[in-house]
């Protein structure tokens, strides 16, 4: 990471709310200048979609032009095998014959399209052909997308980022310090209260003993951060935000249920620890309104949950120009991870790590090549033409095919 970004990114996370108006401008302007470099004409006509499904969990798409050059992608994992039927049925009437090149008008054409079929299924499908297409232009580029949008490929830290509540705060305690040790990550995330807990704990008093027990572990030079996934009050929250500030955490993620936009800006008023949200959320205007009201103090857009790479840039676009910090959600280690690796390489107001999962996911081994490694608690973005990753042909023979033509 080069100083002046690394200077930009410090400053954003110390005073989002204090960036003057030229400089945020300043910074908006580039990632629009990318953008808006990248449409584009191709001359090309989408001619074939196909979709790749094994099980419930992964779809692949592969989109072909006319001209025979071709891109692929990959639907939102979970009930994949729904959004690729959603994909057949309410989206590729609207993708094919157009040209890749409109890869902005295609997006918003999708979901206009689909106005009494929002969000959800409708996005995860739409992510399978919006991450085709960027596919397809980096390798017609002969560019990485990463590149393709101005940034550079390199190592970028990540953060290990813990997906049980099950585990107890000794036993996680003691695997962050393990990864620590073997594979120097610097910066993890654990789990609070209770999934949309109404208050609750996953049992009594697991919060107040993981707090500082991952503290003690890990010492006071790794960054560390949890996710409540829309357990709490503001009381509540705010109480729990209190522990954390007095542990040095960093990153207090979905603290009360992620629709209830004012509870969660009540907290984020009241605490110092930075608020962060928005992986659920998929409506680009709800975007717009979370980050005016200044909801959270770091966005977290989904690629696979809000639709793909070029709805989330301009998530990533509303938060620059308002001088908020982005940090994607990215929880497990199939493509949202690599799309999230490019997307971090490019936008000016990157947060300090990656979400990089940390659980064994058996059910992603296989899909692309080269997988992703940590070394020195950094993962390298993938550098080859498009994704910079490859779909393994033999996950692809094993899957379930289904195409859409004209
Ligand atoms: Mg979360």
């Amino acid at each position: 990471m080069d100083m002046n970004r690394r200077t930009f990114l410090l400053g954003t996370a110390a005073a989002a709310a204090t960036a003057t108006a030229a400089q945020s401008a300043t910074k908006a302007n580039t990632l629009q200048q990318a953008l808006d470099a990248m449409r584009v004409k191709t001359g090309l006509s989408i001619k074939r979609i196909e979709s790749f499904t094994q099980g419930d969990l992964l779809s692949v798409v592969r989109l072909t032009a006319d001209d025979g050059s071709q891109g692929m992608g990959q639907i939102s994992t979970y009930d994949a095998d729904i959004s690729a039927t959603v994909l057949h049925r309410k989206i590729a009437p609207f993708v094919l014959g157009q040209d890749p090149g409109d890869f902005e008008t295609i997006s918003v054409r999708c979901i206009e399209e689909n106005y009494k079929y929002p969000w959800s299924y409708v996005n995860r499908a739409l992510t399978g052909v919006d991450t085709a297409i960027w596919d397809l232009l980096g390798k017609r580029a002969d560019k990485s997308v990463c590149e393709l949008l101005g940034g550079t490929p390199g190592p970028i830290p990540v953060y290990g980022s813990s997906m049980s509540r099950e585990i107890t705060p000794k036993d996680e305690a003691e695997r962050l310090l393990r990864l620590r040790d073997e594979l120097g990550y610097r910066a993890f995330k654990v789990r609070v209260g209770k999934t949309v807990g109404h208050d609750q704990d996953q049992w009594p008093g697991r919060t107040e003993e993981i707090i500082p027990t991952v503290r003690k572990a890990l010492g006071d030079d790794v960054a560390l951060l949890v996710d409540g996934n829309s357990c709490y009050t503001p009381a509540k929250a705010i109480e729990v935000g209190r522990m954390l500030e007095d542990h040095g955490y960093s990153h207090f993620e979905e603290p009360c249920p992620y629709w209830e936009l004012e509870w969660t800006a009540e907290v984020t008023r009241a605490l110092s620890v930075p608020v962060a949200g928005g992986e659920q959320d998929n409506d680009l205007a709800q975007w717009r309104r979370m980050i005016g009201m200044k909801a959270v103090d770091i966005v977290q857009p989904d690629i696979c949950y809000l639709g793909g790479l070029t709805r989330s840039l301009k998530v990533a676009e509303m938060a620059a120009e308002a001088g908020v910090t982005c940090v994607p959600h990215s929880a497990n280690l199939a493509m949202v991870t690599v799309y999230t690796l490019h997307m971090m390489g490019v936008i000016p107001n990157a947060g300090d790590h990656v979400e990089f999962s940390i659980e064994p996911t058996p059910w992603i081994d296989g899909l692309y090549s080269p997988a992703l490694t940590v070394n020195d608690g950094k993962v390298t973005i993938p550098d080859g033409p498009g994704w910079g990753v490859t779909f393994n042909p033999e996950w692809i023979t094993k899957a379930e095919r289904q195409v859409s033509e004209r």
